[in-house]
């Protein structure tokens, strides 16, 4: 009983006294204007956007890591590509450079 009136009350889940303005998209709690905010277009409360922020650096240092690996080999073989069409045409170049033919 007591849990429905507070409920119908909408009060803040962390201040009883205090009005709730909006509920957390992710708990579906009610708080009020200090406890909650938008957070990329959700009104999260601040419980939850730590969470989240915490479960987001992990995610995103995962994501870095694995860039930088990605990044790491794509150079390599871009750079050895590149080595190799300079080498190539450098072995390619001096016959047509002698020749008299290539200016
Ligand atoms: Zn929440
Ligand atoms: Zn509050």
């Amino acid at each position: 009983m007591n849990d429905s009136n507070k409920l119908l009350r909408r009060t803040c889940f962390n201040h009883e006294a205090r009005e709730s303005v909006a509920q957390c998209q992710s708990c579906s709690q009610p708080f009020c204007r200090e406890c909650i905010s938008l957070i990329e277009s959700k009104m999260t409360c601040t419980a939850c956007t730590s969470k989240n922020h915490m479960e987001d650096t992990t995610k995103s240092d995962n994501h870095s890591m694995l860039f930088l690996c990605l990044i790491v080999i794509t150079g390599g073989f871009v750079g050895y590509f590149l080595f190799f069409l300079l080498a190539s045409f450098l072995i390619n170049l001096p016959d047509q450079f002698h020749d008299g033919s290539y200016f």
